[in-house]
């Protein structure tokens, strides 16, 4: 059955009706219900095979040494390694359960994030909480974190030495969380992470790999951009569902 609170998250991210997978229906084909015109947007991953198609596979990083969460957090707050320390109102480390299954990873804090010193707040926030929520996962339930622990000028993207400074917080973020699974959002946080410059459309729809320990990872769409592109929120539910069938392929831990 499908609760009052996923149909209210569904019809934030402009899917109208979310079919119970049942062994007829495990897959990502647009329930019937939606209108006629879905069939003629961008194909869903396909579910028989997606598991088995790995795209990318990120180099190993290296965390040296590996501090635990509260000596990784002061780190953080007092971190002065790039520019970007001059203009924050505070760093913003990342948020939710430290023993979450599900990593989410974005770009870095917007204006809001900046001011209240977490990821995904304001409207993006919002919809990312309503995405999450209609794959039936809870917000506290996962662990969310950016590529940049501080806010660039502007929005602008992040630049490489920032990234290569900053990665190593995220890495051993990583480390410590050992997910089951990593969900990038946008472009900037699958490019950095798969350490490619492949366009996300590109990389949407495959099983890529993070790390010695191959976590998978895929990629969606940021909520900001689907925001300004609510077109694009269809294509964004047909990755959830795909990361969502990635995940229950894994074998138990
Ligand atoms: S963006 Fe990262 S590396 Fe740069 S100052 Fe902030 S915490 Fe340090």
């Amino acid at each position: 059955m499908v609760s009052a609170r996923q149909k209210a998250c569904l019809a934030a991210m402009g899917v109208d009706v979310w079919l119970r997978r049942t062994p007829e229906t495990d897959d990502v084909t647009p329930p019937r219900t939606r209108r006629a015109s879905a069939a003629s947007e961008a194909k869903p991953p396909q579910a028989e095979t997606a598991p088995a198609r790995r795209a990318t596979a990120a180099v190993l990083p290296s965390v040296q040494p590996l501090l635990d969460w509260e000596t990784l957090a002061t780190r953080v707050s007092a971190c002065t390694a790039c520019e970007l320390h001059q203009g924050r109102t505070q760093t913003v480390f990342g948020t939710g359960n430290r023993n979450a299954e599900w990593l989410i990873i974005g770009e870095a804090p917007g204006a809001e994030e900046d001011k209240r010193g977490e990821p995904f707040v304001g409207r993006a926030g919002q919809l990312l909480t309503s995405m999450l929520g209609a794959l039936g996962l809870p917000r506290p339930q996962v662990y969310i974190a950016n590529i940049l622990k501080c806010r660039p000028p502007s929005n602008r993207d992040p630049k490489p030495d920032e990234v290569a400074f900053c990665e190593q917080y995220l890495f051993n973020q990583i480390a410590l969380l050992n997910p089951r699974i990593i969900l990038a959002v946008g472009r900037i946080a699958a490019q950095n992470l798969l350490k490619t410059q492949t366009p996300i459309g590109k990389l949407r729809g495959h099983r890529h790999a993070f790390g010695g320990q191959e976590i998978p990872v895929v990629v969606t769409y940021h909520p900001a951009y689907l925001l300004r592109s609510p077109g694009e929120k269809r294509r964004a539910w047909e990755d959830l569902l795909f990361a969502r069938q990635v995940f229950e392929s894994l074998p138990p831990r």
